[in-house]
């Protein structure tokens, strides 16, 4: 964990900041650096947002919250090659699911292209940029390396006028892409790469989703940046610790330019997750290779994948505040996301019974016809959930992996001879298995005693196990996917093809599982726990003839464990 002390409540630091940026936000307002805070949450739309994106969106959103200030939602629209609408409304979504609302304060990059080019001629003027006629590798080869001072582009020193003209022209689009760019005037010899003359415009006659034809300059992101959070106000300007070296660049620009406000960068480590990659670019390519349906399937650590695997928004808000906000890089282990999961699907999710892998149940002393009705509790962790009417017949399903013709020690499921509990109905007893031609075993003769009604004996005698079970006249059939992770191993490779260190057994799919009838008809999105199975959630694949079930989480907390034994 990233924050030493996982487990303490946040209620023990209600005065006490949570971390370091809440340090910084609250010293500034004490002290009336700032009257108000103000952040932003500022996504490139090229694609879909992901889990570390929920981890910085609930960071800004959530010191704007708390410190009753606002927090922007801008999008950072400087490249129109690799951006798309689609991108823009699904951001929108996720973020307001995850339960943010930027109110009046929908911005974007583009907005301030006139602006942000006026400031520009301001910087030509002052000779602080010019126009260079180098191509991209002679600028990388210029620049220098991480040892070597770079090298001053023949163009540095061409006339403020001269320059000033190329940009005029460079914008009516008089040149071909890549021939020419604007660069800030800093220091070639500069420690910090970053300073070496950045990159501020580079031409590329490409239709905007929102300016269209209007512009075939384009400003980078280090331009565009810190100068937006300026126009808007941005108070603290807070993103990944990657950026930490462009600060000085950030600063530059803003102490170099007569924008309307100050506002100051802070970096924190970004969101690593075990079993997976949290990279747009990475998620593109399982996309646009078809290794997933999707930006949104459910193995996808996507917010739109995780929400339609079933994550509560809850879930992943709690978990960003288990995390915590530090400097320093870690990995966090999935199984805390699972956790943070399984801790909201407790509380809230109904019971219900669901057989995977049918096997069929006759109970020989059960009288034909009859049908018993038992209430059985909604969710013991929470009484007003009430009960729902389950049905007993005699003829039912249990789980195939509940049987065991010939059992190991340590099962404790029904066997040849052994009695179990049929969750809150009777003790059944196993009398005979019969097998079909291959010897597989096809159904389970039983016997029930009639006086352990309810699930309990009045002689107190308690069978080891309790399964779950559906009525065979009763029953409603469905789909059921199970996941696993989208790498098996923890550490998916960062050097050579990620993609060949894919799980190939992420999804299972089993068709013909038997639920009770009270899941019959839910609409997706639903979450439910599959009695001993885990938490399920209906998959929008789902028709009235063919309910879809994704499997959210198990109910096995190996985080907990994990957690009990480190402490
Ligand atoms: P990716 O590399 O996945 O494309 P990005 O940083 O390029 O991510 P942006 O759209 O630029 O994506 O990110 C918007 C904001 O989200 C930035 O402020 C960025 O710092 C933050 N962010 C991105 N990834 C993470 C992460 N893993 N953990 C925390 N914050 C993140
Ligand atoms: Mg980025």
């Amino acid at each position: 964990m990233t924050n030493g002390k996982p487990d303490e409540p946040a209620a023990a630091a209600a005065d006490e900041p949570r971390d370091f940026i809440r340090e910084i936000v609250a010293a500034d307002l004490a002290s009336g650096r700032h009257a108000s805070v103000v952040t932003r949450f500022p996504p490139e739309p090229n694609g879909y947002l992901h889990i570390g994106h929920a981890k910085s969106i609930c960071l800004n959103f959530g010191v704007a919250r708390e410190f009753g200030g606002r927090c922007n939602l801008r999008f950072d629209d400087t490249n129109p090659t690799k951006e798309e609408q689609e991108y823009i409304d699904a951001i929108e979504a996720d973020v307001r699911w995850l339960g943010f609302d930027w109110g009046e304060h929908l911005h974007h990059a583009s907005d301030y292209f006139e602006q942000l080019y006026q400031w520009a001629v301001v910087l030509v003027k002052a000779a602080k940029a010019y126009v260079d006629d180098l191509t991209a590798d002679q600028i990388r080869e210029y620049r220098g390396t991480l040892t070597e001072p770079g090298r001053n582009s023949p163009w540095r020193d061409r006339s403020v006028e001269e320059s000033l003209d190329l940009l005029e022209r460079m914008r009516r689009g008089e040149f071909p892409d890549g021939s020419r760019v604007l660069r800030a005037r800093i220091d070639m010899a500069s420690g910090n790469i970053n300073l070496r003359d950045p990159v501020m415009y580079r031409i590329l006659h490409a239709t905007h989703p929102r300016t269209g034809a209007a512009w075939c300059l384009y400003p980078t992101y280090d331009y565009a940046h810190g100068q937006s959070d300026a126009i808007e106000g941005v108070t603290h300007s807070i993103c990944t610790l990657e950026f930490e070296d462009h600060r000085p660049l950030y600063d530059w620009f803003l102490e170099n330019l007569p924008v309307p406000s100050r506002p100051r960068q802070y970096e924190f480590a970004r969101l690593n997750l075990t079993h997976t990659v949290l990279s747009k670019r990475f998620l593109l390519r399982l996309v646009s290779e078809g290794r997933v349906r999707g930006w949104d399937d459910p193995r996808m650590p996507s917010i739109s994948g995780l929400r339609r695997r079933g994550f509560p928004p809850e879930a992943l808000r709690d978990f960003a505040e288990m995390i915590g906000v530090a400097k320093r890089e870690s990995v966090i282990d999935y199984a805390a996301l699972e956790h943070c999961v399984r801790d909201v699907l407790n509380r809230t999710a109904l019971r219900r019974m669901a057989v995977l892998r049918p096997l069929r149940v006759v109970i020989t002393n059960y009288p034909e016809g009859q049908v018993e009705r038992f209430d059985v509790a909604n969710n013991p962790e929470d009484e007003s959930a009430g009960t729902r009417p389950v049905s007993f017949s005699r003829e039912l399903w249990i789980e195939r992996e509940d049987f065991m013709e010939d059992p190991p020690k340590k099962f404790y499921r029904l066997a040849p001879g052994r009695e179990v509990r049929l969750r809150s109905a009777y003790f059944v007893t196993c009398q005979e298995a019969l097998k079909d031609a291959q010897g597989q075993v096809v159904e389970l003769r039983c016997t029930y005693d009639p006086a352990t009604r309810g699930g309990s004996a009045p002689d107190g005698r308690s069978p080891k196990a309790t399964l779950h079970w559906v009525s065979a006249a009763h029953a409603t059939a469905g789909e059921v996917r199970l996941y696993d992770h989208l790498f098996a191993r923890p550490d998916p490779r960062l050097d050579g093809d990620q993609l060949d260190d894919l799980n190939p057994r992420s999804e299972e799919t089993l068709s013909g599982c038997l639920l009770e009838p009270a899941l019959a008809n839910q609409p997706p999105g639903t979450r439910v726990q599959f009695e001993r199975l885990g938490y399920f959630c209906v998959d929008p694949d789902s028709t009235p003839e063919r309910p879809v079930w994704n499997r959210i989480v198990t109910l096995r907390d190996t985080w907990s464990k994990l957690r009990t034994r480190l402490s």
